[in-house]
């Protein structure tokens, strides 16, 4: 609120009220207003007594009108000073869920390093799971409510005034001192509250949480240190599934390095054009003839073959996935011109490249280089990859299609499957996930699932293919069920491009004998 007294209108009344009061001195000593009567009366032709009524009124009225001009100046002014302090507090808090946002952590880092130097900090970094599928499938206003909810859920364990939102699915706290037994505590409670269901949009949905913790004495820079320290721990509690608590121990500092050498080495593999395709056999299961391959990436790193899951992951997060994804499907498709034509090639595509609006001509651009024709092709995308951008996903699926290039689901069962997203999609095949083949001879459950959705795939006229078969058993229930395709170690693991051209003469009893 301003303070009226040391305002200008208020010396302007000053002076104007000692101006009066001098007037009124004189009136006074001079028995100003009998003389002014006794003129008036005295010269009754001039009309003055009604003048002076003129004027007496006219000043009453400017009086009135001057109050009001004052007091709605005055109510601009707050309004003026509101919207100023309200940038303040939007510059510092998140307005949202109305904790203090990165800005605000910095400010709040200052002050406790200008606090003391004895005792610790200790920092737990909080990032949800599951927080970018509520907003995919439930749309933002679900994500923000989720988000209002989780502050505080996590407010009510921390309390608001240690909690900073710093991303967008990201919370910090930040605490001068706690022991370890208690910041343990604390963040188990946390992981506990934020997997409790949310009520969002008439529907209910799980988010949950990985935390890392650190703690690190105070001192110059502590604050950072602490901070550094919490987010590669939430990176290891991340990457052990939902709903990890890990502390920061000094060899997470090593992973970071480790993966900053992997990423080195894999920006110079695929300079060298070192990442091939192998090829794993998709086999008709009524004919028994190999159908087609699926190209898996390999990459040989100092004499070992490094887990797909984990460069292809790396690629993705750094971006190296485009041209890694060129170079392979070039080479698969070199090599799927040399098979027999009715030998297709099966190729993955990560949900993240799912997103770029240059994928589909991309890869006819490819084809057309490589001279395999688009029929022989079979794009495999997980549901990850349509969820992210419905419409984007449309466009690339309908200029696959168009352009004669099949398109398969790939790991169906473990993602959002919907049916919805079945007839929207137009798929030309499933494939259903390696964990319903792997569980359903022993689980009911998992038996039925499977049962319908070969069921489902038929009635919709798509192929059905099984991933992960690995005995005799297996093979045979699937067969009976109606599965058109199957894939798995019983009839050969991902082999080089020249096994591959070899297996394509050979019928299923023969590979299978080569695969034991
Ligand atoms: P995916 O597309 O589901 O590929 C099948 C994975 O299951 C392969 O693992 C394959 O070796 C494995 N597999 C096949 N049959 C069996 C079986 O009978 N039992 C068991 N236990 N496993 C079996 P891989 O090659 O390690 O690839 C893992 C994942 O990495 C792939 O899953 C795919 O999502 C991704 N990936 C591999 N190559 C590429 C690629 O070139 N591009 C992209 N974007 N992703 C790729
Ligand atoms: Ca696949
Ligand atoms: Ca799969």
């Amino acid at each position: 609120m301003r303070n009226p007294f040391t305002s200008r209108a208020f010396s302007d009344a000053i002076i104007l009220t000692a101006f009066c009061l001098c007037v009124l001195f004189f009136a006074v000593q001079n028995d100003a207003f009998e003389a002014l009567v006794d003129y008036v009366a005295d010269h009754e032709e001039y009309q003055l007594d009604e003048l002076i009524l003129a004027l007496a009124t006219a000043g009453i009225g400017s009086l009135i009108y001057a109050a009001l001009r004052v007091v709605e100046l005055a109510r601009a002014l707050n309004a003026k000073e509101r919207a100023e302090s309200d940038t303040a507090w939007l510059a510092e808090h998140d307005p949202l869920t109305h904790l203090h946002n990165r800005r605000g952590l910095d400010a709040a880092v200052a002050a406790m390093e200008a606090n003391g130097t004895t005792g610790r900090y200790t920092v737990h970094s909080i990032d949800l799971d599951g927080f970018k599928k509520i907003n995919d499938l439930l749309g933002h206003e679900a994500g923000d409510q989720a988000l209002f909810e989780v502050a505080r859920r996590l407010g009510g364990i921390y309390g608001s005034d240690a909690l900073f939102r710093v991303g967008g699915d990201e919370f910090v706290v930040l605490q001068g001192s706690t022991d370890a037994q208690a910041a343990q505590a604390k963040a188990s409670a946390a992981v506990a509250a934020l997997s409790e269901p949310f009520a969002l949009s008439g529907t209910t949905a799980e988010i949950g949480a990985s935390i890392g913790i650190a703690s690190v004495p105070k001192g110059k820079g502590g604050v950072r240190t602490a901070l550094q320290h919490a987010d590669a721990a939430m990176y290891v509690a991340k990457r052990g599934g939902r709903n990890q608590t890990v502390w920061f121990e000094p060899s997470m500092k090593d992973a970071l390095r480790h993966r900053i050498e992997l990423e080195r080495d894999l920006r110079s593999a695929l300079r060298e054009h070192v990442v091939v395709p192998y090829f794993q056999p998709l086999v008709d299961l009524k004919s028994g003839k190999v159908h087609g391959f699926e190209a898996l990436a390999r990459w040989e790193r100092n004499g070992e073959f490094l887990p797909a899951m984990e460069f292809i992951a790396l690629a993705e997060e750094t971006g190296l996935i485009v041209e890694l994804t060129d170079q392979l499907l070039r080479r698969a498709s070199i090599e799927a011109k040399s098979w027999p034509n009715h030998v297709n090639l099966a190729f993955n595509i990560s949900p993240v490249q799912f997103r770029d609006p240059q994928l589909g001509l991309r890869i006819i651009q490819i084809l057309g280089e490589t001279g395999l024709p688009p029929h022989r092709l079979e794009i495999e995308i997980t549901e990850t990859a349509l969820v992210q951008d419905l419409h984007q996903a449309d466009i690339t699926v309908s200029t696959l299609h168009a352009a004669g290039i099949r398109v398969a689901l790939d790991d169906f069962g473990t993602g959002y499957s919907s049916l919805s997203q079945l007839s929207r999609f137009n798929f030309d095949k499933i494939k259903i996930d390696r964990s319903f083949v792997e569980g359903f001879e022993t689980d009911e459950r998992q038996a039925k699932i499977v049962r319908a959705v070969l069921g489902l795939g038929r009635g919709l006229g798509l192929t059905m293919t099984a991933e992960g078969i690995e005995s005799e058993s297996q093979l045979k229930a699937l067969t009976e069920l109606g599965c058109d395709v199957g894939q798995g170690f019983l009839f050969g693991r991902a082999m080089p491009a020249d096994d591959a051209r070899r297996l394509c003469a050979l019928d299923t009893d023969t590979i299978r004998s080569l695969a034991g």
